[in-house]
């Protein structure tokens, strides 16, 4: 008998980036043909970036991990489990024995319970992606937190923008987006600061683009000329770990040249006047300061212009992990809301501030409690557990004993990789959830693979906090991330607690324990506004704009929060007439995505469009630096050494200074990155690393 041809076209998100493109997906027999924007897209405008059109191959890519994995290793070193499930485990390759999914959980179970009992519950520690849904974090933290009493539960967002959510809830009360997407065309003015837009959030940079080309109203700031730069009114190239002395510069501009709305300042915000006097006698804010910096002469024109221009428009402000990944990474995101609340920029269409997230769910995922220090909704956790960079630290002094990975691939991503491989080596047992056998899963006694965004029905919230409840494009038999935790649950004893049968279930929790973000949010209504999405806070209505009336802060009123900068690396390097050299050490590096693919590339690899092109990590540098480096170099820093990298030379990268993506775990380049991090937030200094040059000749 022929089997039946099916084709349908299914309404969903793009599993990719912060923006949350909707999608459109052509399925014929069970098999992803096509991904294309809806035309109508509230968000895609009926445009995808690369990513989101061909970056579906990986859904049957033939290497997902289609069963459980346990490592023979970690069979010999628990013989008396080897010896209770050997009927139920059979030969999957030399390094792993499989078996079904029940006899998993099972078994991890049982490990967890042993951790549990000999080494006490916080031993346990839970790191997670934002990748997945609302669902399945918020089962994750309740995992953690309830069924092992630990309060250790941390996600990606503490390598990108925990910082954005510490600096504007200290400053306004809210970590996340003021205004939606289409606020861009209501703005008269635009500054990017620390973002690669058209690369980063492509569909997000459309719109600027748009705009800067009818408007001429765009600055951007950065410590290289991005594509985007080369569209701005104001290009402007900074020197590495500026951005706070940049931002208070503006400060002093819009308060020297008085040029704040008094009227928003008096009503809306609180400590103005200590502020005003703080930033005026701030040895460094005033931009002449940049007459005496080489080669970055022009700041001290250029600063004071921009700073004009957003002050008396209204206007919005777009940053990425170019602010976040320093070590004022938060003080500089306060940074920026005080360039808001002085000037009234928040609060009100078309004026605002955003934070441009990075993976489809960060946003839910800090939503969702997956972090320390915040329950779901933000409430106060019984008790704070220990971030990332702790926690590693705790894993290599033996206080850790056990970790549960979803979806988080930590030896390649996370900084200092050198050293969080020796942590994850100390472990007694590392469980991960996975699609693939990508670094972190490669290393763990236990791995269980999982559905894809594409295969599961879910609630992801994107940058613009946009709920949308995903639909899957095709069936899968693998169980979604919130079922392996509840079935884990349950087997610890946990079974009131966990009793969840349909991802449903799940969200009517969330919606119960989270009522001022979700309570209007059920599955019915999210599905009957799939198009047009709703924006939380979700009562009867959603809510596009935050801060009409008042900052959620404790007396509803915008603070500010003053740091002094102070010089340092680069700028002091400059200033101190040793950074211009010919030396092939002491260069500047920094990192960030290209276009085509998206982090670890687990799923961008996977796609022969995608991936031929860009199936390496490249090195950009600037072009006097040709001759000197040759085709490949090795960079190194005092802390580890990257492999042989291919470079290209480009006018867009200044003196002294380098780019490189961080795609492929082959390159190794975040073993050149330590344990430097935001001193608020432990947030890596991904964006500013010293490293010598080694050529390795040309090929
Ligand atoms: Fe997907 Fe982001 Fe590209 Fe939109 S911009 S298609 S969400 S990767």
């Amino acid at each position: 008998m022929t089997k039946k041809y099916e084709r349908e076209e299914i309404e969903s998100v793009c599993t990719y980036c912060g923006v949350g493109c909707d999608i459109t997906g052509v399925v014929e027999n069970n098999k992803i043909v096509k991904i294309f924007a809806q035309k109508d897209g509230v968000v895609s405008e009926g445009k995808l970036c690369i990513k989101g059109k061909y970056g579906y191959d990986f859904v049957d890519a033939k290497d997902r991990i289609r069963e459980p994995r346990i490592k023979k290793t970690f069979l010999e070193k628990n013989p008396h489990i080897q010896k209770q499930f050997s009927s139920k485990l059979s030969e999957f390759d030399t390094n792993y024995m499989t078996c079904d999914l029940d006899t998993a959980t099972t078994i991890a179970a049982m490990k967890l319970s042993e951790i549990k009992e000999k080494y006490g519950s916080d031993s346990f520690c839970a790191i997670g992606g934002a990748r997945t849904s609302c669902e399945s974090a918020y089962a994750f933290q309740k995992f953690c937190r309830e069924t092992m009493d630990s309060p250790h539960v941390d996600n990606c967002a503490r390598v990108c923008h925990s910082p954005s959510l510490k600096g504007m809830r200290a400053t306004i009360g809210e970590g996340a987006a003021t205004n939606p997407y289409n606020d861009i065309y209501e703005c008269e003015y635009m500054i990017v600061i620390g973002s690669n837009t058209m690369e980063a959030h492509p569909i997000i940079a459309n719109r600027i683009v748009d705009m800067a080309k009818k408007h001429n109203n765009l600055a951007v700031i950065d410590v290289r000329e991005t594509k985007l730069a080369r569209l701005a009114k104001h290009n402007c190239v900074i020197p590495y770990e500026a951005n706070l002395l940049i931002l208070n510069m503006m400060a002093y501009v819009i308060i020297d040249e008085e040029l704040y709305d008094e009227s928003f300042i008096n009503n809306r915000t609180k400590g103005f006047e200590e502020f005003k006097e703080k930033i005026l006698n701030d040895p460094y804010a005033d931009p002449s300061f940049f007459k005496e910096v080489e080669g970055y002469e022009y700041l001290a024109k250029t600063i004071p212009n921009i700073a004009r221009e957003y002050a008396v428009k209204k206007s919005m402000i777009f940053w990425g992990l170019g602010i976040t990944e320093h070590l004022d990474g938060s003080y500089a995101v306060m940074a920026i809301t005080h360039l808001a609340l002085m000037t009234g920029n928040v609060g009100k269409t078309g004026a605002g501030l955003m934070p441009l997230r990075g993976q489809n769910n960060v946003q839910g995922a800090c939503d969702m409690g997956c972090l320390p220090y915040f329950a779901p909704d933000y409430q106060k956790p019984k008790v704070e557990g220990l971030m990332t960079p702790q926690l590693v630290d705790a894993m290599i002094e033996g206080r850790i004993k056990g970790l549960l990975n979803m979806g988080e691939d930590i030896t390649h991503i996370h900084p200092n990789v050198n050293k969080t491989e020796k942590a994850i080596g100390e472990l007694e047992f590392l469980m991960v959830q996975e699609l693939f056998m990508n670094d972190i899963a490669q290393r763990a006694d236990m791995v269980i693979g999982v559905r894809s965004a594409y295969e599961k029905t879910g609630v992801y919230v994107n940058a613009m906090r946009r709920l949308h409840l995903s639909q899957p494009l095709v069936k899968s038999d693998l169980p979604d991330d919130w079922e392996v935790l509840t079935q884990m649950a349950q087997k610890l004893g946990d079974r009131e607690n966990f009793n969840f049968k349909t991802s449903e279930d799940v969200w009517n929790e969330v919606r119960e324990v989270a009522p001022r973000r979700f309570s209007g949010a059920d599955y019915y209504r999210l599905a009957r506004h799939r198009k047009r999405g709703m924006q939380w806070p979700i009562y009867h209505e959603d809510t596009p704009v935050l801060h009409l009336l008042d900052f959620r802060t404790d007396d509803g009123l915008g603070k500010y929060v003053y740091k002094q900068y102070e010089p340092r690396g680069m700028v002091q390097e400059i200033m101190e007439k040793r950074f211009y050299n010919d030396s092939l050490e002491g260069y500047y590096l920094t990192t960030g995505r290209t276009l085509a693919h998206y982090n670890n590339a687990a799923q961008t690899k996977r796609s022969s469009k995608l991936d031929t092109k860009y199936d390496e990590d490249v090195l950009l540098a600037s072009l006097e630096d040709e001759e000197r480096f040759g085709d490949k170099v090795i960079l190194k820093s005092e802390y580890g050494e990257s492999e042989a990298l291919t470079v290209k030379y480009t006018e867009k990268v200044k003196a002294k200074t380098l780019f490189c993506t961080f795609h492929h775990a082959k390159s190794r380049i975040n073993a050149l990155f330590g344990d430097e991090c935001d001193e608020l937030i432990m947030t890596a200094r991904f964006k500013s690393v010293k490293v010598d040059v080694i050529p390795v000749g040309d090929e």
